[in-house]
C-alpha cells in the first residue's frame, strides 16, 4: 500500500517525471502531450497522470464506427428498448430542493417534475452556480472549492479535393517551444502564436467519411479557456490562418487553402454555447495542482440526498471513455442508495 503511494510520485508534475526519464526534449514533449487531453499543462498536472501516456500507449484506443456520435446514438437507443423517456431540447433550468434533498426540476418551458433523484450531466460548477443557485449547498459548493476551467480549443472541419499521403488516422503537429505554448494558453490567457495541432483524417479507417483521393480533416488546436474580452468571431479569421500556417510550415501540406472545398469551425464561445460548458472548456475542469489536481467532484453529493454528477467536470473526469464511467458511477450509486433503502 505505502510502495503504491509513493509510486503516484505526489507533490511532482507530469512534465518533471517525463523530463527525469526522458532527457531528449521532442520526445519528451510528445509524451507529456497528453494531459492537454485533460485540459491541462504538463508543468502544473500531478504525476499520477502519467498514466494517461501509459494507457494510451499500451492498451491502445477505440474509433466507434460512425465517428463519436455512434456512441450516444447507441446508448439512446438502448435507453429506448429499456423503456427511458428521453426529452431532447428541454431545458433544466433549476433542481428543485427542499430539507436537504432533492425533489424536482423545472425546466424553461415552466414544467415542474418532481423526482426523488437527479444525475446532473451539465457540468459541475454550473449545476451549483445555476442550476442550485440560491440554495446554502450553493453558496458551499462555491466557497469551499476553487474550480479552474480547463483549456478550451478551435477546430477546423476541412473537406479538402486532395489527400496528403504522410497523414494517418492521427497526427500530431507539434510547437516547437512547449513552454512557450502552455505560458500563453495557462498563464497569459492567449491563443498560441505557434500553436500544437492534432490532426485527424478519419478515412484512412472508415473511407466512406470522404470522397475518392479526397480527405476529411478534423484539425483541433487547444486555447485558453473564455477570458474576459475574448470575441473569437473577431479572434477566428487570424488564429485560422496561424493554424494553417503551422501545417503548411511542420506538416508538409502544402496548397491546403487551396484545396479546400467545404469548411466549418468550432471556437471556445461556440463551445461554450453549445455544451454549457465552464468558460468555453473542452475538458471540464483542470486537473492543476501537483497533490489533489486529478480529485474531481465526487458523483454522490454529500451536501444534497437525492444528487448525483456525472459528466467532465466530476469524477473521474473529461474525455469520452472516463465520461462514460462517471455515469456508471453515478448510476451504480444511485442504485446502491435504492437498494440500500435510502429513499424510503
Ligand atoms: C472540440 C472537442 C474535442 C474533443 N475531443 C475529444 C477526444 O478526441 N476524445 C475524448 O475522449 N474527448 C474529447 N472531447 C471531450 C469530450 O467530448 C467531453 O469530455 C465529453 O463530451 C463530456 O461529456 P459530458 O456528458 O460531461 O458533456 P456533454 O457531452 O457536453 O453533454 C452535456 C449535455 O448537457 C446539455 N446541458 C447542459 N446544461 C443543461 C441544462 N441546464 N438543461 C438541459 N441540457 C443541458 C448540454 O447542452 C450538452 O448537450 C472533446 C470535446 C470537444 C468540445
Amino acid at each position: 500500500m505505502l510502495k503504491d503511494v509513493l509510486s503516484l510520485k505526489m507533490g511532482r508534475s507530469v512534465a518533471s517525471i517525463v523530463r527525469s526519464h526522458v532527457p531528449e526534449h521532442r520526445v519528451s514533449q510528445m509524451m507529456d502531450h497528453f494531459t492537454q487531453y485533460v485540459g491541462s499543462s504538463p508543468y502544473a498536472s500531478p504525476a499520477v497522470l502519467c498514466s494517461i501516456a501509459h494507457m494510451q500507449t499500451e492498451e491502445g484506443i477505440w474509433y466507434p464506427i460512425g465517428g463519436t456520435r455512434a456512441v450516444p446514438e447507441a446508448l439512446s437507443k438502448l435507453a429506448g428498448e429499456l423503456g427511458v423517456d428521453i426529452r431532447t431540447g428541454t431545458d433544466i433550468l433549476r433542481i428543485e430542493t427542499g430539507g436537504g434533498s432533492v425533489s424536482g426540476v423545472t425546466t424553461a418551458g415552466g414544467e415542474t417534475i418532481a423526482c426523488d433523484a437527479v444525475v446532473s450531466n451539465c457540468d459541475a460548477v454550473r449545476t451549483y452556480r445555476e442550476l442550485l443557485s440560491g440554495t446554502p449547498e450553493s453558496t458551499k459548493f462555491e466557497k469551499s472549492n476553487r474550480y479552474e476551467a480547463a483549456c478550451s480549443g478551435v477546430v477546423l472541419y476541412l473537406g479538402l479535393n486532395r489527400r496528403y499521403e504522410q497523414l494517418l488516422h492521427h497526427n500530431f503537429v507539434f510547437s516547437k517551444d512547449p513552454e512557450e505554448e502552455f505560458d500563453y494558453i495557462y498563464k497569459k490567457g492567449q491563443p498560441a502564436p505557434d500553436p500544437t495541432a492534432y490532426v485527424c483524417a478519419p478515412a484512412i479507417s472508415e473511407p466512406e467519411v470522404a470522397p475518392d483521393g479526397c480527405e476529411s480533416l478534423y484539425i483541433l488546436v487547444h486555447t485558453p479557456y473564455l477570458r474576459p474580452g475574448h470575441d473569437w468571431k473577431a479572434m477566428l479569421p487570424g488564429y485560422r490562418d496561424v493554424i494553417l500556417d503551422k501545417l503548411e510550415r511542420t506538416a508538409g501540406m502544402e496548397g491546403i487553402r487551396d484545396a479546400i472545398v467545404t469548411e466549418n469551425s468550432l471556437t471556445p464561445e461556440g463551445i461554450h454555447n453549445r455544451y454549457r460548458v465552464l468558460n468555453g472548456a473542452i475538458y471540464g475542469l483542470a486537473s492543476h495542482g501537483k497533490f489533489t489536481g486529478a480529485f474531481k467532484p465526487g458523483n454522490r453529493r454529500k451536501d444534497l440526498h437525492g444528487l448525483y454528477l456525472a459528466g467532465g467536470a466530476a469524477h473521474p473526469g473529461p474525455g469520452m471513455p472516463m465520461v462514460l464511467m462517471s455515469g456508471w458511477i453515478a448510476a451504480d450509486s444511485l442504485d446502491q442508495d435504492v437498494t440500500n433503502g435510502k429513499f424510503a
